[in-house]
């Protein structure tokens, strides 16, 4: 079957939700995705950078392997040896001490949004439910992270939303303190705003949000769904400033490629859950956890945080040598392996140019390239990387 023809199947059976680009995924390796028709694709955007370890770590397919010949699922009626590592696993690195396992992003979202307003709900009676989120802000795609979501082209048609978000511009904490009314119960924020256009916060705002969030007894949520695991180079984004949130969500590169999702809380925000609150058939079971089990051992001791903050160094100094020779290229901002080049033109004919001569990028917000490729890359892909998109953006000028 060539790609053609899967193209016109799937346009008779699959829901037409994604504008796909035109090659038809058979296997990877590594920083390295085939298709069909045998072409080879740097991948440096790593399924949304969910394939932190690149794709098919041997670790990550040996666990899944070994779990699938042993249990694959039972329930959360009974207990599960694997979750229940994973969970201390994920304490023991961060500010945590009860997790909630989901499977997406969305859903750690919506288990997040839930607690804080069970939390308030006891805290403070019924009329304390309103969460502030950012503008620019990508929290999932159910009817409730919509809502939380600070762009309105993503409740287009969807109205009407779940009542109690509030959105103010990102990194600015003169906004967010003028936001705060008796009705707010919390705040959540991405440390790093990966769909808006790779935004990093500033200096010193996520500690002032914590101070504030302290100051009115609101609950403080950062979505690392998309910067966790590893991406900045730290295990979590949040750990490169002096502060702790009271919730934080996982899921995109949890479980090596698996699907999962976690809401790690401290025990107090936790507490508000009993049995009955939240659930979820699927969450946290023996085989996604067993693989999120393999993914973060070879994170924590196998060197790959080192080797982000290397080459996320090295990539950033390319791409700015990149960008300086360029017209229609500005700023380079990120941290770690989450790098945005900033274009003064639309990115998406740039983003078809790369992958027709091997290399998957590609644009958010429109104007930006984004660069999440597995963080076990190395130079030489980054250097080969490189030469692509000389290419890609030097056809560009010659076009023009
Ligand atoms: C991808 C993403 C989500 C949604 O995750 P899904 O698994 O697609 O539901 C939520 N928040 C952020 C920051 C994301 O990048």
């Amino acid at each position: 079957m060539n790609t053609q023809a899967w193209i016109e199947r799937g346009d008779n059976c699959i829901a037409t939700t994604y504008g796909r680009f035109p090659i038809v995924a058979s296997k990877g390796d590594g920083c390295w995705l085939w298709d069909v028709e045998g072409n080879k694709y740097l991948d440096f955007l790593a399924g949304v950078a969910v394939n932190n370890l690149g794709h098919c770590h041997p670790k990550v397919v040996a666990a899944l392997q070994q779990q699938a010949q042993t249990l694959i699922h039972c329930s959360n009626y009974y207990h599960i040896p694997n979750q229940i590592e994973l969970a201390e696993t994920l304490c023991r690195h961060s500010f945590g001490e009860r997790v909630f396992f989901c499977n997406s992003g969305a859903e750690a979202n919506e288990a997040a949004m839930k607690l804080v307003r069970k939390h308030s709900s006891e805290k403070n009676g019924n009329n304390r439910f309103t969460v502030i989120t950012a503008l620019a802000s990508f929290h999932g795609r159910t009817i409730g992270t919509i809502s939380a979501t600070g762009q309105d082209a993503v409740r287009k048609g969807f109205t009407p939303v779940v009542p109690g978000f509030r959105y103010v511009p990102f990194g600015d904490i003169e906004a967010m303190s003028a936001a705060v009314t008796p009705e707010v119960c919390a705040v959540m924020l991405e440390p790093v705003q990966g769909e808006g256009g790779i935004n990093v916060a500033p200096p010193g705002y996520l500690k002032a949000v914590r101070e504030l969030c302290d100051q009115h007894k609101m609950l403080l949520i950062f979505d690392e769904v998309q910067v966790g695991c590893g991406r900045t180079g730290k295990l979590f984004a949040y750990q490169h400033d002096d502060v702790a949130p009271d919730i934080m969500t996982l899921a995109k590169a949890l479980a090596g490629g698996a699907p999962i999702g976690a809401m790690v809380a401290t025990h107090a925000a936790a507490a508000a859950f009993t049995p009955g609150s939240h659930g979820s058939t699927f969450g946290g079971n023996p085989l996604v956890t067993a693989a999120a089990l393999a993914t973060l051992d070879v994170l924590i001791n196998d060197g790959v945080l080192e080797n982000c903050v290397e080459m996320g160094n090295y990539l950033r100094q390319r791409l700015e040598e990149l960008s300086a020779r360029y017209s229609f290229c500005g700023e380079v901002r990120g941290r770690g392996l989450i790098l945005g080049l900033q274009l003064s033109i639309e990115g998406a004919p740039l983003v078809k140019e790369a992958l027709r001569r091997g290399m998957l990028i590609n644009c958010t917000a429109g104007t930006v390239l984004r660069f999440v490729p597995p963080l076990i890359v190395t130079k030489a892909e980054i250097d080969h990387g490189m030469e692509i998109l000389d290419a890609v953006f030097a056809q560009h000028n010659e076009s023009r």
